[in-house]
């Protein structure tokens, strides 16, 4: 019987975004299953392309697709996989996202699948004496018979990528016992002889590079050249070195807050969210641990998410510590080849638990018992790129589809998450004190700027630069933050006040002392600093604000002894920096560690007994009805470093507008009455959680034209969507122009909108049109930023 299989197409575009069948050809027709890539061709020239299948049926009279007729379908002309890559998990859920993510399913796909799975890749056909052949050096009928030996239990099939780069490999040296019996070196010759005696001694094959240490290279070569050894390069985990140098630990005993939070989890029905709201430092992640050794117990798998990478390092060690090679790592700063091995270990079951940021989310666990999303308030969780996924959705979405727990943990939580759970749709659990005694919530004290202004510096009052002194004295260490969202340095002329520009965005350039350049944060435009001003000429070029390399120069003159390790963009940008510089202040190599926003959560070094916040305000002031939450949450956050241990820890806050509520409750620490405050605003102003938004951004080169085509979708807009929706703008957007083009946006807000999902499909259908073709139309669900 011919089957029909239905296939998704790499070509992003609306009139492709749907099935499109085609036949299988019939020695395919028993190993075709949906979540395998095939070559198929498409179009009219027939080219091949890369798809995904979604279905396989057995006769068009089910297909989706009724346009064709099976006298017209193409057949597939290659099978990729001998495995599905995509579960129907996966598969039900790109359907459900496609509702709330804007872009085409077929980058849904990519999304949940490693990059390498995307490009060149080969497979590795093991047989069960071990022997491995390359598949691609197969022809067709043998590569028949081995996916025949595959379904039927004989022999494994695992996928290698293609270009050596994905790869890692190890070289050995392997003894020819029996050629080296024979083989006579020279008396002079010391150095082979003892080489030869070394290789009769060992049973196996040595590392290449302890053996070119033994021996040196050319004595190698020679060997090998003789026949005496074999070189052989065999491919090895990336990732295994992380894993080698962490000791393990064991679960601690709860406190009775933790105990009861754990208790409620533990005996919950199956399929149920909970909302963990707990102080900095109350003991969540201990919580977290346990409950997935209950889940490994029962024999269920878990996920773990976390914001950032800063973060992953602490926090990763600490669930190796407990699980070791149980876990697997799924994060940002992974190279291709490293996610492409952790994928692996995860796909075949030999992981059980995975710890990642964002898109770990969609990681090819089985049988989940548990999904934890911690820090759930942090905007890292919401792609903000195609397709703009938030991944909380799909924490809820997982957790429904395994009938597993769920936990959003925070000593923030969102506002939507909190009014959830006052409504009852997640459970709250809190705990309100630190997990060690005798390490109590540090002091906190906010510091008027407006009356502390130092005569030695624009940036330290009087009481910081007292208060770290004090420190320096008594050794203790001091994290500084520099709160740099929406502000940096730059340059300006002092005669005439003139600001360099990038000339692709409408924002000034930001000063890089370490590069000497001036560089721009949207589109990547870098300049050199000029000399004269390129407006009057004068030569009284200044140099203002206050970038993390400014302050660090500041204290350097302030404080000539103090050892200063500044984490920032710049700091950073090379692979395990982060970690280096955190293991350097973890060390006691440095008094202060000085960054940005990035030092603010996770750290846990309990040698901090003072936080300093140079400038609380500049999230305050930004265009978006998020910033005082966003405000509040860092300033906890960061508060939250201070005083981990025995030592009493304090904060100082600087700030221009010490009345401020976000600053006071931030003060006081008091979550509740800030989610209070915060909801009266966001129901008076109708923003969420009480109302829905969705941004809609528009960008051109002319300015004319992103104005006419935004008030022609703005029209649309307003003749599809019900009365229920409030259509605002279009606005210029705060940063009117980057990347050379201009952008206006429009913001649709809703409580109940039926014609919402509708409506904009046809608007996603509207920008495919060959006139629009150069315009940029981005549909933002739940957008986490205005900026
Ligand atoms: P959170 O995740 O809420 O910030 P952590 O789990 O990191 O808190 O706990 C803060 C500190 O307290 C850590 O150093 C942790 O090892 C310790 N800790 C947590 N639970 C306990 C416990 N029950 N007994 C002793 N120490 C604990
Ligand atoms: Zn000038
Ligand atoms: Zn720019």
């Amino acid at each position: 019987m011919t089957r029909i299989a239905e296939v998704i197409v790499d070509v992003p575009l609306l009139q492709t975004d749907k099935p499109f069948s085609y036949l299988v050809p019939s020695e395919f027709s028993d190993m075709i299953s949906p979540g395998m890539r095939v070559h198929v061709p498409f179009g009219r020239g027939g080219r091949l392309v890369q798809g995904i299948v979604t279905r396989v049926i057995n006769s068009l009279a089910e297909a989706d697709d009724y346009s064709q007729n099976l006298n017209e379908l193409k057949e597939i002309s290659e099978l990729l996989d001998v495995e599905a890559v995509l579960s129907e998990e996966q598969l039900a859920l790109a359907d459900e996202m496609r509702h709330k993510v804007f872009s085409y399913k077929i980058s849904i796909f990519k999304a949940m699948l490693p990059n390498l799975l995307n490009s060149k890749y080969d497979k590795l056909l093991t047989k069960e004496n071990g022997e491995s052949i390359r598949w691609s050096t197969l022809n067709t009928k043998e590569q028949l018979i081995a996916m025949k030996d595959f379904h039927s239990g004989n022999g494994a099939i695992t996928y290698v990528a293609e270009s050596k780069e994905h790869r890692k490999t190890e070289k050995f040296v392997v003894p020819n016992w029996e050629a080296l019996e024979v083989y006579e070196p020279t008396k002079s010759s010391k150095k082979r002889i003892e080489f030869r005696k070394i290789l009769l001694e060992t049973d196996k094959k040595l590392p290449f590079a302890e053996a070119v240490a033994m021996a040196s290279r050319p004595i190698v070569n020679l060997f090998a050249e003789n026949g005496l050894i074999k070189i052989e390069e065999v491919e090895v985990s990336r990732t295994t070195n992380f894993f080698s140098d962490i000791s393990s630990d064991r679960a601690k005993s709860l406190n009775n807050e933790q105990q009861e939070a754990f208790n409620q989890i533990l005996r919950a029905d199956s399929e149920k969210t909970f909302l963990l709201e707990g102080v900095t430092g109350s003991g969540k992640t201990e919580i977290y641990l346990q409950i997935i050794a209950e889940a490994l117990k029962i024999g269920k798998t878990s996920i773990v998410l976390v914001p950032e990478i800063s973060l992953t390092s602490q926090i990763a060690k600490r669930f190796i510590a407990r699980f070791g090679e149980k876990v697997a790592l799924l994060h940002s700063r992974l190279s291709e080849g490293e996610r492409y091995d952790e994928w692996r270990r995860v796909k075949s079951g030999e992981a059980k638990i995975v710890v990642g940021t964002r898109s770990a989310i969609f990681a090819p666990l089985q049988n989940i018992g548990v999904i934890i999303m911690d820090e759930e308030h942090d905007g890292s969780y919401k792609q903000e790129s195609n397709p703009r996924y938030q991944a909380k959705d799909i924490v809820l979405w997982r957790g429904k589809f395994h009938h597993a727990k769920v936990i959003l943990g925070s000593a923030t939580p969102s506002l939507e998450s909190r009014a959830r759970a006052e409504r009852g749709i997640y459970q709250l659990l809190k705990l309100e004190h630190r997990a060690n005694p005798k390490a109590q919530l540090a002091e906190i004290k906010i510091i008027d700027m407006r009356q502390n202004l130092s005569d030695q510096s624009a940036n330290f009052s009087h009481a910081l630069l007292e208060k770290i002194s004090e420190k320096l004295i008594k050794h203790e260490q001091i994290v500084l933050l520099l709160n740099r969202r929406g502000y940096s340095s730059f340059v300006m002329c002092r005669d005439c006040g003139f600001v360099v520009k990038c000339p692709n965005c409408d924002v000034a350039l930001t000063l890089h002392m370490d590069t000497r350049t001036l560089n721009c944060h949207y589109c990547g435009h870098r300049e050199v600093i000029p000399q004269v001003c390129p407006n009057c000429q004068s030569r009284k070029i200044g140099y203002y604000g206050s970038g993390t390399q400014k302050i660090e120069e500041e204290l350097n003159n302030l404080l000539p002894d103090v050892k200063i390790l500044r984490m920032d963009v710049d700091t950073t940008s090379r692979k395990g920096a982060h970690e280096k510089i955190l293991k350097a202040f973890g060390n006691g190599k440095a008094d202060i560690l000085l960054g940005t926003q990035m030092i603010a959560k996770g750290l846990d070094f309990p040698n901090v007994t003072l936080v300093g916040v140079i400038n609380a305000d500049t999230s305050l002031n930004l265009p978006d009805f998020r910033s005082s939450e966003r405000t509040f949450q860092l300033l906890t956050q960061v508060a939250g470093r201070s005083g981990r241990a025995e030592k009493h820890g304090e904060v100082l806050i600087q700030t221009f507008n010490p009345e401020h509520y976000a600053i006071q409750l931030s003060q006081r620490q008091d979550y509740e009455a800030f989610y209070a405050t915060e909801m009266n605003f966001r129901r008076a102003l109708a923003y969420p959680p009480y109302w829905y938004t969705v941004l809609i951004v528009v960008s051109h080169k002319e300015e004319e034209e992103v104005v006419k085509r935004s008030y022609e979708i703005a029209t649309m807009l307003q003749r599809n969507l019900t009365e229920k929706a409030k259509i605002l703008g279009p606005l210029a957007q705060p940063v009117a122009r980057t990347h050379q083009l201009y952008h206006y946006q429009i913001i649709v807000r809703f409580r109940f909108e039926e014609r919402l999902e509708d409506t904009l499909n046809q608007l996603l259908d509207w920008t495919q049109l060959a006139e629009n073709r150069d315009l940029r139309v981005i549909i933002d669900f739940d957008p986490m930023n205005f900026v």
